[in-house]
Parts: structure tokens; sequence; C-alpha cells
């Protein structure tokens, strides 16, 4: 029996495949590695935080209501007009809920729907690399040709601490007469990086330039722990272009309700959702209105979610600092990168391999975030995840002091 289509033929294509087959992602396999060595897991990020009470609440009261069946596929009429509220009070944005905001099974949806409906078969998609791993899956099942910008790293000479950074010059040359869209995901993951205004205005410009459409992942947009975020589709001129993605999952801590959404103009919107309503057509209807109710918080609320996450990434950072690690502080997200070159551990993918066995904890090979050979020094770094409880990361911790200790 035949047992390819054409995901498998695109993603042979771009290089995807090992051995023929698709893989289970790296974060499946290193959940079940965590499980099979009853290891502590900072490799997958899903948050241990329960969601705010109202949001849960409003989830419960619902379901009661009988708010069961199938909600509009373009989203409950409460929650579209919610993300437009969100939208102009922390942003200035100004979308009508009714024709420029589509509600989605997730961000993860809202991405593919929108790089389905956009990118022709050889047209460009620019990411930057490291990137979310969805990407390159989804812009090789469109047919697209994906370009990436590579970041950068060095050593903060006052701290010692890693420090990345995107590198301008390479992203302005990412850019081609062939370019369709330029998909931005900040903050970023896997690094937690915020990017900067003039990077912010740089990708509106040469996107303008190139007549190219932005497509922004901001899932991560409330986790931020200095500056605030500014969305690509508030800089001038950038709103008409620009497809604007979010999620419910991270900042109220339910990844697994998979409620996301996108704003954009209603040509836009109009082609996407002719992808979208035969993907998922529609879903979760109790969750629309409790994701609703948590978008109308206010920002007090948010600030605390964000306050409580600050102190369990400088837990970790300044553990993983003590023992040993090269650490990034990260602005914004869940994770933090740690280099384990001064550990005596050039090799990332061997060390995640051994981790769980040796020290009983899991963290995810950054390699994970780069195309086969691209990573460069972050060959020796790893991704762990900040969004775990207290305990969990003072475990986590003692364990990577006991391994490390022979090692310094
Ligand atoms: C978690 C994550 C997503 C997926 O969001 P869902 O709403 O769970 O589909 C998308 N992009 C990035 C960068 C993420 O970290």
């Amino acid at each position: 029996m035949k047992t390819t289509g054409p995901w498998t033929r695109a993603a042979a294509a771009a290089g995807l495949l090992k051995d023929g087959e698709a893989r289970p992602t790296v974060f499946a396999q290193m959940s079940a590695r965590a499980a099979a060595h009853g290891a502590l897991n900072l490799g997958q990020g899903f948050p241990d935080d329960a969601p705010p009470t109202a949001v849960s609440e409003a989830a419960v009261d619902a379901i009661r209501e009988g708010r069961n069946q199938y909600p509009p596929g373009a989203g409950e009429a409460v929650l579209r007009e919610a993300i437009a509220e969100h939208q102009a009070r922390w942003y200035g944005l100004r979308w009508d809920p009714a024709s420029e905001v589509l509600v989605s099974t997730g961000a993860t949806e809202a991405l593919a729907a929108t790089l389905l409906a956009l990118v022709q078969p050889g047209d460009e998609v620019i990411t930057l690399e490291p990137f979310y791993d969805q990407y390159a899956a989804i812009i090789a099942l469109a047919g697209g040709v994906h370009r990436t910008a590579p970041l950068t790293s060095r050593t903060d000479e006052t701290t010692g601490d890693l420090v990345l950074e995107v590198d301008e010059d390479a992203l302005r040359d990412a850019f081609s007469p062939r370019t369709r869209a330029v998909l931005v995901n900040t903050p970023h993951n896997p690094t937690g990086l915020m990017l900067a205004q003039s990077t912010l205005q740089l990708i509106a410009d040469e996107a303008a330039r190139h007549d190219a459409l932005i497509v922004t992942d901001e899932v991560y947009e409330h986790l931020t722990f200095g500056a605030a975020h500014r969305p690509l589709a508030s800089l001038p001129g950038a709103q008409d272009r620009t497809i604007s993605i979010s999620s419910a999952g991270k900042t109220f801590s339910v990844t697994g309700w998979k409620i996301g959404w996108l704003t954009a103009r209603p040509e836009l919107i109009t082609a996407i959702t002719g992808v979208k309503q035969w993907l998922t057509y529609s879903s979760g209807a109790p969750f629309q209105p409790a994701v609703a109710a948590g978008l109308a918080m206010p920002p007090s609320a948010f600030h605390e979610l964000a306050e409580d996450l600050r102190g369990r990434r400088d837990l970790l950072t300044d553990g993983l600092r003590e023992i040993g690690f090269r650490v990034s502080v990260p602005e914004a997200g869940y994770f933090t990168v740690a280099d384990a070159s001064p550990l005596g551990e050039p090799d990332a993918d061997a060390l995640a391999e051994r981790l769980p066995a040796e020290a009983g904890v899991v963290a995810i090979p950054l390699t994970a975030f780069y195309r086969e050979g691209q990573a460069g020094a972050a060959t020796a770094y790893l991704r762990m995840a900040f969004c775990k409880s207290r305990a969990t990361i003072e475990q986590a911790l003692e364990k990577l002091e006991a391994w490390a200790a022979p090692r310094r």
C-alpha cells in the first residue's frame, strides 16, 4: 500500500524527512523519554499553572449552559468582539470584528491556513532561524521555498551571559523579488528574544518594497518581562499587509484548549477562511466565551501572570548559571537557552539524549529549531522551559547540579 501523499513529497523535497519517514516531533520524543525515565520535563512548553479563575469558570459555565455545539466558522461573535477590543486597547489597532477577525483551532491552524491560502508553489517565505518547527513543515506543504535569517550569538562582556541577536543585514538580504511573505515570531520561540524597533521597521520597509505579506506569530505577546510587546501591524503603513496571529494557549495557560485567532483585512480573511473552513470548520465552542472573558481581564491581571513567570525565569537562569551553563536571559516567553559547552558538552543533541537517564531532566536541543546542518554554535545549546512550578524547577536544578559537579 502506498503511504506517501503531497506532504511527504513536499517534505522530502524540503529535506524534512529522515529515511523517508516523518518522525515524531522532538517534543513528543522527549516527553516520552521523560515519562520512561521518570525525569523532570523542562522540554515541551506546556505550563504547570492553572488558568486564571475567571477563564476556567467561564468555560465551566458555558458547558453547563449548553454551549456545546458547532460555533460559527468565523468564531463566536463574543470572542471576535473581545479580540478586536483587545487589539484596540493594548495596541491602538482597529479591526472590524465582523469582517477582520477569524477564530482558529490554536495559532497552529491560523498559521497553516494562512500559508496554505496565500503561498503559491515557488514563493519564498522568510523566517528567522532558529524557528518554531511548524513553519518549515507548512511552508513545504504549501510548496513554498523557506528562506531564513540566522540569529547570531555572543557573550555579554559584563555578565558573561549568552546573547542571541537578529543579524539585520542577513534579514535584509533574505528578501528577494520572489518573497511572498515574511513570517515574524516575536516574542520568539525558542529564544525569548523580542525584536528591536529597528528590526520591526526594517521588516515593514522591506515587505512594502517587495510587496510581501507580513505574517506574525505573537502567541507570547503578554508574557514579557521588560519592554511591552509591539505588534508589527501597528507600524505606520503595515496593517494592510499584515496577518497577525495569536492564541489563548500561552497567555492563559490553556495550551490544550486550542483557541487561536488572526486579524487581517477582509480580502485576506476571505482567502484564509477558504482553507480554514475545510480543515476544522470550527472548534472549542465553550472555550470561546471563556477566552473572551480572559481577553477582557484588566491589564493588571495580565501583568501579574507575566510577573509570576518572570520570577521562575530568574530561578532557572540563575540556577543554570551557578551550575556552569552559559545562559541567555530571555525578555519574554517560556524558555531559556543554555550553552552546555562550558561543562565539556559541545553536542547538545547527544546530551539531550543522555540527560534523562544521567540527570533525570529533559531538555530540547536547539538544533530542533534549525534546518539540518544550519545550527552553527547552537549545536551546543539546550532549550529549557521555566513555565513549570517552582518546585519542579528547583528539583531539576538540584539534579543538574549533581550531574554537573564532576564536570566543572
Ligand atoms: C505554542 C506555539 C504555537 C502554537 O499555538 P497553539 O495556539 O497551541 O496552536 C505557535 N507558535 C509558537 C511560537 C508557539 O510557541
